[in-house]
C-alpha cells in the first residue's frame, strides 16, 4: 500500500466510521476523479471496524433508524439490496429498520468502492497543525509513528467514542474494582462466561442507564441466560427514534439556525434528545424476560465487596430500592459526553487558534467550518450546533454532506 508520508493530499477525512465513509462514498459517486485527491485516515485497519465491533459487543440485532439511513446516497439502497438478496424479512416493521447483519452486508457491498480507489489509510492522527502561511497545503497531519503529510482541507469525522461518560459518583468505586465496574463501551456480551465470578451461578450483572444501550445489553445478556438488573434514574422512556424525525427536515433546521445563541442551541439539543429512550420492542422484551429485574427511579447509594464469594469477590449494591447481592459486574451504560478537549491531537491547534467551545462543542459556521481555521470542517456529533439533534446519527452524515459539498468540490476542481 502507498503510504501518506510526505504527500500533499487535497482532502483528508479523519475518521473512517459511518460519517467519514458516507461522505467519501457520496463524494466519489458525485465526482469519480475525487479518488485521486482524497484520503480517509483512521486508527483502525479497515473502515467501519469500530462501529461494527460496538454493535457486536452489545449484541445489537436491529438498527434503531429506518432503512433509508445508511452510508450511500441512494436512500432506498438497503431496501433494494434486501430485495435482490431475498432478505426483506430483515426489514422490521414499522419503519423498515434493517437487521444489523443486513446493514453490515450492505456496507460490505459498498466498501469495495473505497478499497478499489485506495483512499483508506490506517493512520492514527497524533497531531494536526495548521499554518495559514504555508501555501496551498496548510494542514500537517502527524501520525503516532511521527510520519507526516500535508493537506489543503480536513474533515473531522471523529465520532464521540473518545468521550465516554462515567457519572462522577462511580469514580471511587471504579478505582476500587476496575475489573468489575466498566463503561458499556469496555464490555462485550460475548464474554459473559469469563465474567461469572460466583460459584453458585446466581450472580447478576447490573446495568446502569435508561437508554438503548442499557436496554440492548440487558436483552442480549438475558438471552444468553444471564440474570440482569437494570437500574435507571427515571422511568424507562419508550421511543422508536432517539430524536423526532422532523429534525431531518428544512423547517426545524431553519428554526434551529435562526437561534443565534449557541448555548441555547445546545440546550435545545439536550431537550430534544433527552436522557435516552428505548425502542418499544426492546422495552417489551425486557418486561417479559424472566431473568431481568427493572429498577426505575433508582439511585445507587453504595457498593461493597461480598466477603464470602471466593476466589473473586462479588459486589453488593445498596440502592434507594434496597440491596442487590451477588453482583459480578456493573456496566455503566451512561453514554458519551462530547467535548473536543478529549481529542489530544487537536489540543495544540485549539490552544493556538483559540477555537471557542460551547459545552465542549465547536461553533461551526454554516458550512461546518471550525472558525477561525479555514478549510477545517466537522461531521457527526462535532457538528451538532449547526445540524441539530440528528448530527451524530447515521442520517447526520447526509445532512453534513449537503453543507460540505459546496466547499469541498471546488478543492477537487482546483487540484485537477
Ligand atoms: C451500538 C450502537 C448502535 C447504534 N445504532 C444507531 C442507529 O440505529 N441509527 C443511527 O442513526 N445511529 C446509531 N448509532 C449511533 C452511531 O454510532 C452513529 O450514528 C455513527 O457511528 C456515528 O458515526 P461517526 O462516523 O460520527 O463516528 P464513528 O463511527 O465512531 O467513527 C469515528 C471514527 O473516527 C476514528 N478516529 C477518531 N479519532 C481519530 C484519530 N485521532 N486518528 C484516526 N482516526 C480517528 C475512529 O477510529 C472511528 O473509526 C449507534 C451507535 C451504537 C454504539
Amino acid at each position: 500500500m502507498k503510504t501518506l508520508a510526505h504527500r500533499n493530499i487535497p482532502i483528508t477525512i479523519i475518521g473512517g466510521g459511518i460519517h467519514g465513509v458516507s461522505i467519501a462514498l457520496r463524494l466519489l459517486r458525485e465526482v469519480p476523479r475525487a479518488a485521486e485527491h482524497l484520503a480517509i485516515v483512521d486508527r483502525h485497519p479497515r473502515p467501519l471496524l469500530a462501529w461494527r465491533r460496538k454493535t457486536e459487543r452489545q449484541g445489537m440485532t436491529f438498527l434503531r433508524s429506518p432503512a433509508v439511513h445508511h452510508i450511500t446516497p441512494d436512500a432506498l439502497g438497503i431496501v433494494a439490496y434486501a430485495e435482490r438478496h431475498n432478505r426483506t424479512s430483515e426489514l422490521a416493521p414499522p419503519y423498515s429498520q434493517p437487521s444489523t447483519q443486513l446493514f453490515w452486508d450492505f456496507c460490505n457491498a459498498a466498501l469495495p468502492e473505497i478499497a478499489a480507489r485506495r483512499v483508506y489509510y490506517p493512520f492514527e492522527v497524533a497531531k494536526l497543525r495548521w499554518d495559514k502561511g504555508a501555501g496551498r497545503f496548510p494542514f500537517r497531519l502527524i501520525s503516532m509513528d511521527n510520519e507526516g503529510f500535508r493537506s489543503r482541507c480536513v474533515i473531522l469525522a471523529i465520532g464521540a467514542d473518545d468521550c465516554i461518560y462515567m457519572p462522577p459518583e462511580f469514580a471511587a468505586w471504579q478505582r476500587q474494582w476496575p475489573d468489575k465496574i466498566l463503561h458499556a463501551s469496555q464490555f462485550s456480551v460475548t464474554c459473559i462466561d469469563k465474567f461469572e465470578t460466583c460459584p453458585d451461578k446466581k450472580s447478576k450483572i447490573v446495568i446502569v442507564g435508561g437508554g438503548l444501550t442499557a436496554g440492548t445489553l440487558a436483552q442480549s445478556l438475558s438471552e444468553r441466560g444471564q440474570a440482569v438488573v437494570l437500574i435507571a434514574r427515571k422511568q424507562l422512556k419508550e421511543e422508536q427514534f432517539d430524536f423526532p424525525p422532523v429534525w431531518l427536515g428544512p423547517k426545524a433546521l431553519a428554526e434551529f439556525a435562526s437561534e443565534l445563541d449557541f448555548q441555547r442551541r445546545y440546550e435545545t439539543i439536550q431537550q430534544v434528545r433527552g436522557e435516552g429512550s428505548i425502542t418499544p420492542g426492546i422495552v417489551e422484551a425486557l418486561r417479559n424476560a424472566p431473568n431481568i429485574d427493572i429498577y426505575p427511579e433508582t439511585c445507587i447509594r453504595n457498593i461493597v465487596a461480598m466477603g464470602e464469594c471466593k476466589p473473586a469477590q462479588g459486589l453488593q449494591i445498596e440502592t434507594t430500592r434496597g440491596l442487590i447481592a451477588n453482583v459480578s459486574r456493573i456496566i455503566l451504560a451512561t453514554g458519551y459526553q462530547f467535548t473536543l478537549r478529549h481529542y489530544g491531537f487537536l489540543k495544540e491547534l485549539m490552544a493556538q487558534h483559540q477555537i471557542p467551545l460551547v459545552c465542549g462543542l465547536p461553533q461551526l459556521d454554516n458550512d461546518l467550518q471550525l472558525q477561525p481555521i479555514e478549510n477545517l470542517f466537522g461531521s457527526g456529533t462535532i457538528a451538532q450546533l449547526q445540524l441539530g439533534p440528528a448530527a451524530g446519527n447515521i442520517a447526520g452524515a447526509s445532512l453534513a454532506y449537503e453543507r460540505l459539498r459546496e466547499k469541498i468540490l471546488p478543492q477537487i476542481l482546483r487540484a485537477a
